[in-house]
């Protein structure tokens, strides 16, 4: 018999209600009166777990599929085998990116993939603790961990306005809220999707530039200017697929922006 709570519907009543300080101690008191679940195999965990081990047990976090080097030093495509330098996979040889580098913590298989789709699509806003403590796995590599983290910026990929009034949130801003709160690097819905695209997935490279063209601009808040010239961006989604979208969004930071360093982050690649 189930004796745990079920988690989802509490902490998304007590943090819609509570500011983050508050929150908190709510969030912690409801753990010691009613013992979290793994959010993988729904084993009950003790109270006092800290970041990623706090919403899944230490198997089913070891399980999940983490990228480690050797990956492509482009887009963070890992490698089977044996690499002593740095690399480009065959896909960026061949193409120019607007972005930096791309890091992705995960692969989207197995548990991964199935927390990603029931945050992304089943309206469990309860999961970004859990996905933006192992997003947060990304700042380790080392091109990242040594970074001045006050010049850095979190920007999360947009969604149209429309797909975000179906979804009720955009997955990629809760991930940058979530984050900034714990690394203290500051994040801005910088970027607009001004209309709707098909799935990139299935569509050629040169269609996917087409069905991208023009798609995203920056938000241009009416009582300040955009605070990011001269500022690095850590462009932030879920998943990172063929990376079309964020290059796209890359470049619109770049020239519009006037941003100096784009790096994508995302908890999965696909
Ligand atoms: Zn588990
Ligand atoms: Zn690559």
């Amino acid at each position: 018999m189930q004796t745990g709570r079920k988690w989802s519907k509490q902490d998304a009543i007590v943090s819609a209600t509570f500011p983050s300080a508050v929150h908190r101690y709510a969030s912690a008191f409801l753990d010691l009166i009613y013992p979290r679940r793994c959010e993988g195999c729904e084993a009950a965990l003790a109270f006092g777990r800290t970041e990623a081990s706090r919403w899944l047990c230490d198997e089913c976090l070891a399980a999940l599929p983490r990228i480690q080097p050797p990956f492509c030093s482009n887009c963070g495509e890992p490698y089977d085998g044996a690499m002593s330098d740095s690399f480009r996979c065959g896909n960026c040889a061949d193409t120019k990116h607007h972005f930096d580098f791309a890091i992705a913590a995960y692969m989207a298989e197995d548990t991964m993939r199935h927390l990603i789709h029931r945050f992304k699509y089943q309206h469990q806003l309860h999961l970004r603790g859990l996905l933006a403590s192992l997003l947060a796995r990304t700042l380790e590599d080392p091109r990242l961990c040594q970074i001045n983290r006050s010049a850095w910026v979190l920007v999360p990929v947009p969604l149209y306005h429309a797909r975000q009034r179906e979804r009720e949130y955009n997955q990629a801003w809760e991930l940058c809220r979530h984050l900034s709160q714990t690394s203290g690097i500051m994040a801005v819905e910088a970027l607009s999707r001004v209309r709707p695209t098909t799935a990139q997935a299935s569509l050629s490279r040169k269609q996917r530039l087409e069905n991208l063209k023009g798609v995203f601009q920056m938000k241009r808040p009416w009582f300040k200017p955009q605070p990011l010239t001269g500022k690095s961006v850590l462009l932030v989604d879920d998943v990172l697929t063929t990376g079309s979208t964020a290059s796209e969004c890359a470049q619109v930071l770049r020239r519009k922006a006037g941003v100096e360093k784009v790096v994508v982050i995302t908890v999965a690649r696909g």
